[in-house]
């Protein structure tokens, strides 16, 4: 059983679509059962946010995953269609049609569990299986959706659930590279990655692969293929760290340009200070990324943390709540920031990739904002205006010349 995933672009308009089902009949041609995942139509998902965003600055967000959910229902149906007019038997499921049960966390919820008994049936008939990704349903019904990109979620997922002998990703690029391709022209394709590299990857920015779809690969080894929907080549396999990946200092550069930097200026520093802030923000499932506290002589601190930028109008009107009680002297947000992150589990056993890549910024007068490491990775906040810049020198000297300057 082989579970395909085909991202918004490999979907973007009916010719495409068409495309796809081809590739899918081969596959089912082939002697596999095939379930298959769509995203929405490449745009429609910012296009159903923007509509939400005319009525309502921070949308209800029931109503808004009743919303986003429904661009994914479009696919399944067109491709669906179009496989049946191929001759392929072929069935659309949206996720509650399948039970894609999730939390109640809307806008980022978690799938908990999959009943697969439809889908066997269905495959059992001889199917094709087409399901919505990106979304499920709560315990109380209620529609979901698991956060941008994460209709690779669903499709690792429903792999796992499914025991499916492998999970194909297809995108608009040919695999996992050294860094975003669209950035850096001297990006290579790796032809294999660890799960691990990958998870930091992926938390770092590098979309390809949503991060929880790579959490998810890694906790039930699920064999994961990123590949082009057009070229029909080989890609990038998700796999155990191996020996020889060591020998790398740095297996990749990632981008993020989606966080927003908060700043609380001037807080009293006492015990319980940074639970008071944080409190609140966790409770309204924000997730915050890199934070930095640093104490002046004259007893305040300046606290400064980055969160999504989807979430930071949110997240500025719990923290202005919260302000007058710790006696910021005032809060500030910047969205005009960029992360980026050099990764590889070289670095375990190497040092100095730290310095090597402040003095590279150093070098082009790249001021670094936010700075955050942890055992493969180490990431820094700078002006989003010099991010793909910081992206190509950095790949240069840590990739291209692994560090030899
Ligand atoms: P899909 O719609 O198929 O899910 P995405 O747009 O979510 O596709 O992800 C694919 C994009 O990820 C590529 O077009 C590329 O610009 C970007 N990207 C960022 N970093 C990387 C990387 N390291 N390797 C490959 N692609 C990357
Ligand atoms: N359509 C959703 C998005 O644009 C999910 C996905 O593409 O994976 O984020
Ligand atoms: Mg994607």
């Amino acid at each position: 059983m082989l579970v395909q995933k085909y991202g918004g672009t490999s979907v973007a308009t009916i010719e495409r679509i068409k495309q796809v089902a081809a590739k899918v009949c081969a596959a089912k041609r082939a002697g596999n059962d095939v379930v298959v995942v769509v995203s929405a139509m490449a745009g429609e998902t910012n296009r159903l946010i923007a509509l939400a965003n005319q009525i309502s600055e921070i949308p209800d967000e029931r109503e808004k995953d009743v919303l986003l959910a429904s661009g994914e229902q479009v696919s399944v149906a067109l491709l669906s269609l179009a496989l049946k007019e191929l001759g392929q038997p072929a069935r659309s499921y949206l996720g509650h049609q399948v039970r894609i049960e999730t939390d109640n966390a809307y806008g980022k919820a978690h799938i908990r569990n999959i009943d697969s008994r439809k889908v066997v049936e269905s495959l059992n008939k001889g199917e094709v299986v087409v399901v919505a990704g990106f979304q499920g349903v709560d315990e109380d019904d209620n529609i979901t959706t698991l956060g941008r990109g994460g209709s690779d979620t669903s499709a690792v997922a429903l792999a796992a659930f499914l025991n499916a002998a492998a999970c194909e990703i297809y995108t608009d690029v040919e695999g996992v590279f050294t860094t975003d391709p669209g950035i850096c022209p001297n990006a290579r394709k790796l032809a294999r990655i660890s799960y691990d590299e990958m998870i930091e990857m992926a938390s770092t920015g590098a979309k390809v692969l949503e991060i929880r779809s790579v959490v998810f690969a890694k906790k039930y080894s699920v064999p994961v293929h990123v590949r082009s929907t057009f070229s029909g080549l080989e890609g990038t396999w998700l796999v155990d760290e191996e020996a020889s990946m060591n020998d790398l200092l740095v297996s990749g550069v990632a981008c993020d340009k989606n966080e927003a930097k908060i700043t609380l200026q001037r807080v009293p520093d006492r015990p319980g200070l940074a639970a008071q802030i944080f409190g609140p923000i966790a409770e309204a499932h924000i997730v915050v990324d890199m934070i930095i506290q640093n104490a002046s002589e004259d007893g305040t601190t300046d606290l400064t943390f980055t969160v999504p930028k989807a979430d930071h109008k949110k997240a500025l009107a719990i923290v202005e709540k919260t302000a007058p009680a710790v006696e910021a002297k005032g809060v500030k947000v910047d969205t005009d920031i960029a992360k980026i992150s050099v990764v590889g589990v070289g670095m375990r056993t190497h040092a100095g990739v730290a310095a090597k890549m402040f003095e590279v910024l150093a070098r082009e007068g790249i001021n670094i904002e936010m700075i955050s490491t942890s055992e493969i990775k180490i990431s820094v906040v700078i002006e989003a205006k010099h991010a793909d810049l910081a992206v190509r020198v950095l790949h240069d000297v840590f990739v291209e010349k692994q560090g030899n300057v």
